[in-house]
């Protein structure tokens, strides 16, 4: 049987064909509308809770759950059904509630600086998988309504495009989540940014660069020898004039890696004919992967540096650092990123997320 967010109406009505004909649409609205679990539906009778208790069971069980000291991020560990586990993390702002989501379990795109690309391929997640951490992110955030959906959790979403899409649509359409509300993070899947321009419904593109040279991004990003530079901005070119939508890139900074002058201005060259939005992020330390991100004051020098160059740059907050939620920490499998202490030069940077016996919980396991 589909888990409860995988089912389609016209398989539910089937399910439910021996009932009065109302009771789907009530179970309908109590999946989409309420985001309860048939189990928890307590205006539907006993005996047939009890039999969609067991026919659609939810796809995410939660091993762990923890909240930062601030209570403006949670971070879920999830087991699926299969025993694979991934991340969810919901985030609190003045102005939205945004929930990071994860699209597959593991990635394959093998990049050496993040959590998940360490951690290796698993499978691909279900549209289910997928929409049911956002409800979940949403029942959380209430009183607050869940606005956002970023596709930056673990996996590469348009390395799983057909079920990303499904989940893309149904959270627009059932779930109200309007697309320019809606971020997908590509690492720089050319032929899905290209399939991404011929859809109907026009999401925010964000593109993750890191590097501004074809020799540098070789190194950092993997994928960068299938789908070069000049290959990816044509891509991102066609995204643009089809959708209209904001482009943004995402740049971990990298101590002595990207973070130079020489990068700031190769990058300046790439967003000025999109008028793309740079996030700099500074590298988050994970366990396999010895350089760590670059200083506060090389942060800002860099920040600094795009802005006189025209380039529109922020710093994105590293929300959750305290409980491992930062971007690219998200890791799956028990013992598979186990926490290693980070060289003394930077420890002091990296001991808030690695002292923390909360993100141990979670990273050792996950
Ligand atoms: N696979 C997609 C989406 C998931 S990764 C992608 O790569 O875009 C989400 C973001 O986290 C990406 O921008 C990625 O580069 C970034 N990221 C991964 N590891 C990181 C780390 N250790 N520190 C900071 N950002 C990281
Ligand atoms: Fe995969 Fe994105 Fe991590 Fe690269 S950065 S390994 S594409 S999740």
């Amino acid at each position: 049987m589909p888990g409860a967010f995988d089912i389609r109406r016209d398989e539910l009505a089937s399910l439910l064909s021996n009932e009065p004909g109302y009771r789907t649409e009530q179970v309908w609205k109590g999946l989409w509308e309420r985001g309860l679990l048939p189990g928890d539906m307590t205006d539907l009778p006993k005996s047939l809770r009890e039999r969609l208790g067991t026919a659609l069971e939810p796809a995410l069980h939660e091993v762990a759950r923890s909240v930062s000291s601030d209570g403006q991020t949670t971070k879920w560990l999830w087991q699926l059904a299969d025993g694979r586990r991934i991340e969810t993390v919901l985030m609190l702002y003045p102005d939205r509630a945004t929930v990071c989501v994860s699209s597959q379990a593991g990635c394959a795109m093998g990049c050496g600086f993040c959590a998940t690309g360490q951690a290796g391929f698993d499978r691909q997640l279900s549209v289910g998988e997928i929409v049911e951490q956002v409800v979940e992110a949403r029942r959380q955030a209430l009183p607050r309504r869940l606005s956002n959906v970023v596709f930056m959790g673990m996996g590469e979403p348009l390395a799983n495009y057909d079920r990303t899409w499904s989940a893309v649509q149904l959270l627009h359409s059932n779930l109200g989540i309007s697309a320019r509300h809606i971020t997908l993070s590509t690492v720089g899947v050319v032929p899905g940014i290209r399939r991404l321009a011929t859809e109907a419904l026009p999401v925010n593109l964000a593109v993750s660069l890191h590097a501004a040279r074809d020799e540098l991004r070789d190194q950092i990003v993997p994928l960068n020898r299938r789908y070069p530079i000049a290959v990816l901005m044509g891509a991102c070119g066609e995204y643009l004039a089809a959708k209209g939508r904001r482009l943004s890139f995402e740049w971990a900074l990298i101590d002595g890696v990207n973070d130079a002058y020489r990068d700031a201005s190769e990058l300046a060259e790439l967003a000025q004919p999109f008028a793309a939005h740079v996030n700099l992020i500074p590298l988050n330390p994970t366990p396999g992967y010895a350089t760590l991100g670059s200083p506060p004051h090389a942060v800002s020098a860099f920040r600094d540096w795009l802005r006189c160059l025209g380039v529109n740059a922020t710093v994105r907050a590293n929300r959750g650092t305290d409980i491992s939620a930062a971007c690219g920490q998200l890791a799956s499998r028990e013992g598979s990123v186990a926490l290693t202490p980070r060289p003394p030069a930077r420890a002091t940077r990296a001991s808030a997320t690695l002292d923390s016996p909360t993100s141990a919980t979670l990273s050792s396991s996950g």
